[in-house]
């Protein structure tokens, strides 16, 4: 389906917006938490289509969302089916920057917030008496609002609700996926809202939309921008498109642009030669890269920024089209470790120095600072050991056997869908040997 018909533009007589400052990401005092729930939130965003672990069917999450000004009222339907290993204490994810008003479910006897074994995040835990559920699903209904003033991007004229914000809650975790539909009503001035490509929206009666998401994903997206444009390349070999906002320069969406058909046309000649991308669409937000500082992709598209303007920051994120399906628990650095070493081939063309200084860093960032084989999204330096060290050993990689056989072994593991370790290392091993399976394996395996 073609993205234009989902994109859609909404005028609206509301005095919505006033000038607010800047508020962090989290309303979290502590920086070393802050820190470590950025990274986190950074690595689930940019990677969130991992396997399917669920039970059929697939939960789903019915949320309306009634704006009222700078209040943003929701009403969240989760609906969960019972599965043999569920028992009577029930966790969503939950953010506790957004107050519960209401919780009612069958069955229900108390709720606390706490948080699970080995996950940094914050819970709702619900008991409840099991004796008293009929059917083979139960609705958890919630009901509280988010001031979009103090946790969103108003003052930007942007509104992002996604995984960043743990804005739904959420049955057992990140790791949970599920289906969504979102009614939204009292759409804010001007605004254009954007979702998953691939969701389906519906105007109705009353200006209020649908945004249904039927395949089951890890988040619930909503990203909303006002006054803005769409920006299509003449060029008929590519559809590359852009949404931006009405005030930004052409020259810089041309310039993005010439960036991103030069990063697909070396991705898609290279070793994505037999499953290239066809089309792209880049979203940019209406933000500093000082208030939002990361971009993310989903199936289609890259939400990113004007000031995200470089070959690397756009090559990392393009190349999550291939690298995005390990567990985004136990396998992150087949993720990000592929798509920063994929960066890499894009800058070894076009800007070696940064190539060399990416490198550099990386190395350094990374020394000492444990194995990457049997990390964790969790686990002590989590992001030091699926981010920047496998980007140095793939590199070593390179350097050793070859670009020709790199390109191989990256084409291989799209083709068989080799992502775990396992998979890697037996596809390294059948590519370049046993001794520089080997090879690779002790850098994995180095603290
Ligand atoms: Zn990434």
């Amino acid at each position: 389906m073609l993205m234009t018909k989902q994109l859609m533009h909404f005028l609206y007589n509301q005095d919505f917006l006033r000038n607010k400052p800047h508020r962090n990401l989290f309303n979290y005092d502590n920086p070393h938490q802050m820190r470590f729930l950025l990274y986190t939130a950074l690595f689930l965003i940019t990677n969130t289509y991992g396997i399917a672990k669920n039970h059929f069917p697939f939960d789903n999450i019915d949320l309306t969302l009634n704006f009222q000004k700078e209040i943003l009222f929701i009403k969240a339907a989760y609906t969960h089916h019972w599965t043999t290993t569920d028992t009577d204490s029930i966790f969503f994810l939950f953010n506790t920057a957004y107050p519960i008003q209401k919780i009612n479910c069958e069955g229900y006897i108390s709720h606390q917030v706490t948080q699970k074994n080995g996950d940094p995040f914050s819970y709702l835990l619900i008991q409840i008496d099991k004796n008293k559920i009929k059917g083979k699903s139960t609705n958890f209904e919630f009901e509280y609002s988010i001031d979009l003033k103090k946790q969103n991007h108003l003052s930007s004229n942007w509104i992002e609700l996604s995984l960043d914000k743990f804005w739904y809650p959420c049955y057992n975790g990140l790791g949970t996926r599920f289906t969504s539909i979102m009614h939204i009503s009292n759409l804010p001035l001007g605004y254009t809202f954007y979702s998953y490509p691939h969701a389906r929206f519906t105007h109705t009666e009353n200006h209020t939309i649908t945004i249904e998401n039927n395949q089951p994903w890890y988040d619930v997206l909503l990203m909303a921008g006002k006054n803005m444009k769409e920006w299509k390349s003449t060029d008929t070999s590519l559809s590359i498109k852009f949404y931006a906002a009405q005030h930004q320069a052409d020259s810089i969406i041309t310039s993005m642009h010439q960036k991103v058909k030069d990063i697909i046309t070396l991705y898609n000649s290279s070793f994505a030669a037999k499953a290239p991308i066809k089309n792209l669409s880049i979203l940019l937000r209406n933000t500093k890269r000082e208030e939002i500082g990361y971009q993310f992709y989903r199936p289609g598209l890259v939400v990113s920024g004007a000031d995200f303007n470089s070959y690397g920051n756009l090559a990392h994120e393009i190349a999550h089209h291939w690298w995005l399906n390990a567990d985004i628990i136990n396998g992150q650095w087949l993720n990000e470790g592929f798509a920063n070493y994929s960066m890499l081939l894009v800058l070894d063309k076009y800007d070696t120095t940064r190539r060399n200084s990416i490198l550099t860093s990386y190395q350094k960032n990374s020394n000492g600072k444990g194995s990457v084989s049997g990390v964790t999204t969790f686990a002590t330096n989590a992001y030091e050991r699926y981010y920047y060290k496998p980007t140095v050993i793939l590199w070593n990689l390179d350097q050793k056997i070859g670009r020709a056989k790199m390109m191989h072994l990256l084409a291989e593991r799209i083709r068989v869908k080799a992502d775990t370790e396992q998979s890697v290392l037996k596809l390294v091993q059948q590519i370049a040997g046993k001794s520089i399976k080997n090879y690779f394996f002790e850098q994995l395996k180095e603290e």
